[in-house]
């Protein structure tokens, strides 16, 4: 679709960066033959499957968006890619992202946007846009993501699909590029929540290459998605109803479709009360500064002799120090700057306590409101974002940025928190007619419950 379109001079979606289309019909073929001579087969063989280009692939470019990695090749695999390989599941390629992962639109892409197909002027969300793009305009049955403040589940939310972000150390980050490293998590990007869960156990589960992997077993997540489909498999189930994150602020249509969620939930036989949790309010000014801190150190490492790009002084001496400075300057975009520079004052000597440090003080107060909620209710749930998918252009990183972070707001806290989350469709906004969709929220370790009310409600 998108090279048919780009050869008639129309724009594409944009959802990939690369096309595997060699090696995934091998290993479709592969796995056909197989079939008929009737070896038993891991139970998603030959379903083919995109990644986000921040997860590391032998013999195929990895990227992230940033021309500073443009032409590196990993001579690795991520462990996600291994599993992923082992299931036998065809790899169609990698999908666009916001530089870095740092964004909510993919606007921030070095190699052009991805456009939402419910609108082709609108965002696809981000940072996971191609991820998300590529699950809802059919081009792939499932994709992975990453998701630092929300880049899988924003992106399902405005393109109306599903997507999750496990518990903290549920799916290894051994080989996926860091942006934040104690926020980010991998997660699947699918059409339905019980494709979520059957990829989910593919590449969840215990890394020791992975020093944040948990040491335990994942699921049973397809288990508990098929119990919550079934007749009364929400009975019982109470759910808290965050008051913070759905009410003002957010668009009238999304607080509809909200409520028509509860509704059903209710009718379900769940029960529906309502929790405030004071401190995600100052969610947003902390997952700023202790992102950008992390990013600030986690991309000191592309300096123009290691990976990717490098570019020479144009005049003057040739130091290290100037080599490093011409290929910073010419490799990283706007976004990616603004972050470091915001990071690296953040973590300076005078400034460290009175930003990193009550930005850590924050994120304790949030981990503790989730706790504090969790005693009382068995899953909480928000909209997933705001609002339904802007217009490209109208909140990028010359236009507002700072519109473009407050958007975040409902999904920034359960990484701070550690906790999983799920987005799914929750219908279409009566103003404008695009996706909207509603967030679920477990405590840590108990993700198979997301897929329970989520199985159960779609
Ligand atoms: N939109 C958020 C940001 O810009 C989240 C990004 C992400 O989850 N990778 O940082």
């Amino acid at each position: 679709l998108d090279e048919s379109n780009r050869a008639a001079g129309k724009a594409g979606l944009n959802a990939f960066l690369h096309i595997n289309a060699e090696e995934a019909l091998e290993v479709a073929a592969a796995v056909d033959k197989d079939r008929a001579a009737g070896e038993t087969l891991p139970e998603l063989a030959g379903v083919p499957i995109a990644l986000k280009d921040l997860i590391v692939t032998k013999g195929q470019p990895t990227t992230a968006a940033s021309k500073i990695l443009e032409g590196w090749m990993s001579p690795y695999d991520g462990t996600v890619t291994q599993k992923v390989r082992a299931a036998r599941m065809p790899i169609l390629g990698k999908t666009n992202l916001d530089e870095f992962a740092m964004g909510s639109s993919t606007e921030h892409s070095a190699f052009g946007v991805t456009r939402n197909p419910w609108a082709l002027d609108r965002i696809p969300g981000g940072s996971g846009g191609g991820s998300a793009v590529a699950v809802a305009a059919f081009q792939a049955p499932l994709a992975l993501g990453t998701d630092t403040g929300g880049s899988i589940r924003q992106p399902a939310a405005v393109t109306g699909s599903v997507g999750v972000k496990p518990t903290y150390g549920g799916i290894s980050r051994y080989g996926v590029i860091a942006m934040a490293s104690s926020l980010d998590q991998v997660g699947p990007c699918t059409r339905t929540v019980l494709d979520a869960a059957l990829l989910h156990e593919v590449v969840g589960g215990h890394d020791p290459k992975d020093s944040t992997s948990l040491n335990e077993p994942v699921g049973p997540l397809v288990e508990q998605a098929r119990a919550g489909a079934a007749e009364g498999g929400l009975k019982g189930l109470r759910i808290g109803v965050i008051k913070e994150l759905s009410g003002e602020g957010f668009q009238a249509g999304v607080l509809s479709r909200f409520q028509e969620s509860l509704d059903l939930l209710e009718q379900a036989g769940a029960e529906i009360v309502e929790v405030s949790l004071p401190s995600v309010k100052e969610a947003i000014g902390a997952y700023y500064l202790i992102m950008s801190s992390e990013v600030s150190s986690n991309l000191a490492k592309y300096d123009g002799v290691r990976f990717g790009l490098r570019e020479l002084p144009k005049e003057g001496p040739m130091t290290i120090e100037r080599v490093m400075a011409a290929s910073r300057a010419a490799g990283f975009g706007t976004e990616a700057k603004r972050r470091i520079i915001l990071g690296t004052y953040a973590l300076s000597a005078g400034y460290y306590d009175a930003y990193y440090g009550s930005a850590q003080k924050v994120r304790t107060l949030i981990q503790r409101d989730y706790a504090k909620a969790f005693e009382t209710c068995d899953v909480l749930v928000s909209p997933t974002a705001p609002t339904t998918a802007f217009k490209l252009g109208e909140k990028n990183e010359s236009a507002d940025p700072m519109a473009m972070y407050l958007g975040d707001i409902a999904t920034v806290p359960t990484n701070l928190a550690g906790v999983p989350s799920i987005s799914l469709p929750a219908g279409l906004a009566d103003e404008d007619g695009l996706p909207v969709g509603i967030q679920f929220t477990a405590p840590a370790h108990e993700d198979a419950r997301l897929y329970r009310v989520g199985a159960g409600l779609e």
